[in-house]
């Protein structure tokens, strides 16, 4: 049977790669982006109650409209920001779909799309089954921040989006207000649609503040904001995530979603409208700044290179220029084979797999995973 290729990415995405890697060898796995610490037990208890109360069948299209006003109100409360729940947000299975969607709600064969690069490995080929055109833009080494005459060098009478990623992963860099705004500036007298990936929007440091997209008035007018509940309450199994756009651009997404998936499961709709409509929810903030500063500090009984503490995200990228100069991808399976540590080259993030001897590690993890972990990787010795 001859199958068309729909996209260029080569075989298995490296998330399944190096967890079945770490899984085999019986490594402690810093590799994939999910926590391995319980889901808040309220959470828990809300997914049970809403299947015993019977929030077992399909929820409309778009999402449980609880669901929807929740994460209204939500956006009102943290970013002060006025969603429409009706015709601006659509609930999805998780942000991967949302931005899968968007992007073929748009995209049509021979488009063109802007990817700052590294970039989540699901970006290219959701662009390429749609028929278009990876664009890559590479972010600038060590800060990874954006320079902006090479997103403008990169515009072409073809050009339909940009897909940007704040707070980014693998790199932790985090948008300021005049990124947004030099941003707004290149795309004012154009119809570019902007895809604003902010899955780790809670997710940030120190004197660091996430901006929406959505909270910049202008921008927001051509954008899709892209969210993961996964990614920000400890929950990346059930998958769920939303999208919020102006209306026109989410009648466009309904009318793909409608046909993909039509609607997403109940019971854990119904769990985290109840759980955002709480007066108080756990700090998330300072839990992820506790484990950040945790890891950092551990990591100096390694040889690896911090060149950049991360600012967001719950990844933190090193240099292993110490220790070898194998290609990453072969650092990453010698280390997790070797000393049991299970990490992410950073080349997988490339459209080329530039390799520039990074890699990633998450500490979305227990104290004691990233105390053993780092104990594993103490023994390594500074060779090179
Ligand atoms: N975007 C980025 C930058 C991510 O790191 C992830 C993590 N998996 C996603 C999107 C997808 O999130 P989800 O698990 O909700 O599909
Ligand atoms: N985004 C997560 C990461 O970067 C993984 C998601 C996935 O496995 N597709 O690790």
């Amino acid at each position: 049977m001859k199958l068309p290729q729909k996209h260029t990415a080569k075989g298995t995405t490296i998330f399944t790669v190096m967890s079945a890697l770490a899984n085999e060898y019986n490594a402690i796995n810093l590799s994939q982006g999910f926590p391995d610490f319980p889901v808040d037990p309220m959470l828990g208890d809300l997914l049970a109650e809403a299947v015993q109360k019977g929030f077992n069948q399909y929820s409309p299209m778009a999402g449980l409209p609880m669901l929807r006003e929740a994460i209204a109100n939500d956006f009102k409360k943290r970013y002060n920001v006025s969603v429409n729940a009706d015709t601006e947000v659509t609930v999805t299975p998780g942000a991967t779909y949302a931005i899968y969607t968007a992007f073929t709600s748009i995209l049509q064969a021979g488009d063109e799309v802007i990817v700052l690069e590294p970039a989540y490995d699901s970006y290219k080929p959701n662009i390429e089954t749609n028929g278009a055109k990876v664009v890559p833009v590479s972010l600038v080494a060590p800060t990874y921040h954006v320079d902006w005459q090479k997103v403008k060098d990169a515009i072409t009478d073809k050009t339909k989006a940009i897909i940007i990623n704040t707070p980014h992963n693998p790199t932790g860099a985090v948008w300021n207000q005049q990124d947004w705004d030099t941003l707004a500036d290149i795309l004012r007298d154009t119809d570019i649609v902007l895809l604003s990936d902010e899955v780790y929007e809670q997710i940030v440091f120190d004197d660091e503040q996430h901006i929406s997209v959505l909270q910049h008035e202008e921008l927001r007018q051509r954008s899709f904001a892209i969210f993961s509940f996964g990614k920000v309450y400890h929950n990346t199994g059930w998958k769920m995530g939303f999208c919020i756009a102006p209306p026109e651009l989410s009648s466009a997404f309904r009318s793909i979603h409608q046909f993909l998936c039509f609607s997403v499961n109940t019971p854990a709709q119904y769990a985290l409208a109840q759980y955002l409509s709480q007066p108080v929810l756990p700090d998330i903030r300072g839990m992820f700044q506790k484990k950040r500063d945790f890891f950092l500090d551990l990591l100096k009984d390694t040889p690896f290179t911090v060149h950049n503490p991360s600012k967001g995200s719950y990844f933190q990228t090193v240099g292993y220029e110490k220790i070898s100069d194998m290609p990453d991808s072969e650092f990453t399976q010698w280390l997790t084979k070797e000393y049991g540590v299970a990490t992410i080259p950073i080349s997988a993030f490339y459209n080329n797999h530039q390799d520039d001897k990074i890699i990633r590690f998450c500490f979305a993890k227990k104290e004691e995973t990233l105390e053993q972990a780092v104990a594993k990787l103490s023994a390594l010795t500074a060779t090179v």
